[in-house]
């Protein structure tokens, strides 16, 4: 039976970025994946331009049931330290907004750069190798792959969440913390977009492919800034993604769709200055045009000028336009979902290494445990910091 030093079972982010760290460190790794290329998701990111990391990475960015997890990784492993790398291998990128960094050509030259530093530590990527078992003899993991074996004193687990299962995504990594009696907490999509009960979606059929900027605000008081899109199916746009993470099914959603817009002050110079506008089109002067007729044709705007604009209809308009409160249906799911919320319990891995505490030699990193980040590549951030504290401390057999 083939031995390795290491195991590392996901040939995405976090288990290319592991397997070249601990190859250049001198062990001998194998890196498995069922797909027919490494790196899927990582070539769908960002719009194909891959959102690798963020300036403004830090553990607040991060959703988990133990909070402190995530800290120690990302502090020996930073986003400069991720930069650094890029800068070496002179991949152009920018900052879109919000410290996001992307490639400015191709998401193919992070993969491009992993397999670089994969081949820098002779590491061993075998494809279109799905692992379907793996049994504990003594000391010794032995994977089961495509109906060989190989063995090892070292398994890393980066087989990733359960998001687009087009792209190879396997429930893999949970059966088997399971299996070796690990705590799994309950799995969710998350950075997701919304879909709407029927009467409200059909409503607002009209603003399919209207973009707002807007703030959203979660029932737990969570918010964010950026745009929203409506579409055919509800609500999608980073801060409908960003807030889904935050969304309980049956809760409420808040959206400002006027920030930092003093309505009763618009309304007021706008009424002094132009009192025969018409309601609808002093408000085409701050929202897209289509947006207004929408509300007009739900009933929402009253066909007046703003000299006959009562109070309390201004108050009403206000209401809708800055506090529209929105109960989502559900949302589309892992089909379109980033990433997947909880997973392998972080309580019963160590911070330092990823190693399970009672299972020696078993390590789980990147999207498969219990920290989800924000959208804007702080879940890329994850996987490298995790990748590397694993790397780190994985012994020679
Ligand atoms: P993955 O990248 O999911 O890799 C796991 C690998 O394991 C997969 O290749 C899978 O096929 C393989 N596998 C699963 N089961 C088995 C098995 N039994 N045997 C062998 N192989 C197996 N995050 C950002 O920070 N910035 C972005 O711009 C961004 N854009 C995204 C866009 C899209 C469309 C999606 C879906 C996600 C995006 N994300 C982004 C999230 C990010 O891609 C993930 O958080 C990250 O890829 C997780 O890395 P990972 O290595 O843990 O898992």
């Amino acid at each position: 039976m083939e031995k390795f030093d290491a195991i590392v079972i996901g040939a995405g982010a976090a288990g290319l970025f592991c397997a070249a760290q601990a190859g250049q460190r001198g062990l001998r790794v194998l890196v498995l994946d069922n797909g027919k290329k490494a790196g899927r998701k990582i070539l769908m990111s960002g719009g194909g331009r891959c959102n690798f990391t963020n300036l403004y990475t830090e553990p607040a960015a991060y959703l988990s049931h133990n909070p402190h997890f995530c800290k120690s990784a990302l502090a020996r492993f930073t986003q400069w330290d991720f930069i650094a790398l890029v800068q070496k291998y002179q991949i152009a990128y920018h900052e879109k907004t919000l410290g996001q960094l992307f490639c400015d050509d191709s998401a193919q030259q992070i993969i491009d750069l992993l397999l670089a530093e994969c081949e820098l530590g002779t590491v061993t990527v075998r494809l279109r190798s799905e692992v379907t078992s793996v049994e504990k003899q003594g000391e010794e993991f032995v994977v089961t792959v495509n109906g060989k074996q190989v063995s090892t004193h070292s398994l890393i687990v980066a087989c990733g969440g359960l998001s687009m299962p087009g792209l190879g995504a396997t429930p893999f990594g949970y059966r088997l913390a399971e299996q070796f009696g690990l705590p799994v907490l309950p799995t969710r999509a998350a950075l997701v977009p919304f879909t709407l009960h029927k009467p409200l979606l059909a409503e607002l059929q009209a603003l399919s492919g209207v973009a707002v900027p807007a703030t959203v605000t979660a029932q737990n008081g969570t918010r964010f800034a950026e745009n929203i899109l409506f579409t055919h199916r509800g609500l999608s746009g980073p801060a409908i993604l960003q807030i889904s993470s935050y969304w309980q099914p049956g809760e409420y959603v808040s959206i400002n769709l006027l920030p930092g817009t003093d309505l009763a002050e618009f309304f007021a110079v706008q009424r002094e200055k132009h009192p025969n506008l018409s309601l609808r089109n002093a408000l085409a002067k701050l929202l897209p045009k289509r947006l207004v007729e929408c509300l007009q044709t739900m009933g929402d705007l009253p066909d007046v000028a703003l000299n006959q604009l009562s109070k309390a209809a201004q108050q009403d308009i206000t209401d809708k336009l800055q506090n529209w409160q929105v109960q989502p249906n559900g949302t589309e799911g892992y089909r379109t979902a980033e990433v997947t919320l909880g997973g392998m319990d972080t309580l019963a891995l160590s911070s330092k290494t990823m190693e399970a505490r009672d299972v020696q030699g078993l390590y789980f990193i990147g999207e498969v445990t219990d920290v989800t980040g924000w959208l804007g590549g702080y879940n890329f951030q994850w996987a490298w910091s995790s990748a590397w504290a694993c790397a780190q401390a994985l012994p020679f057999a």
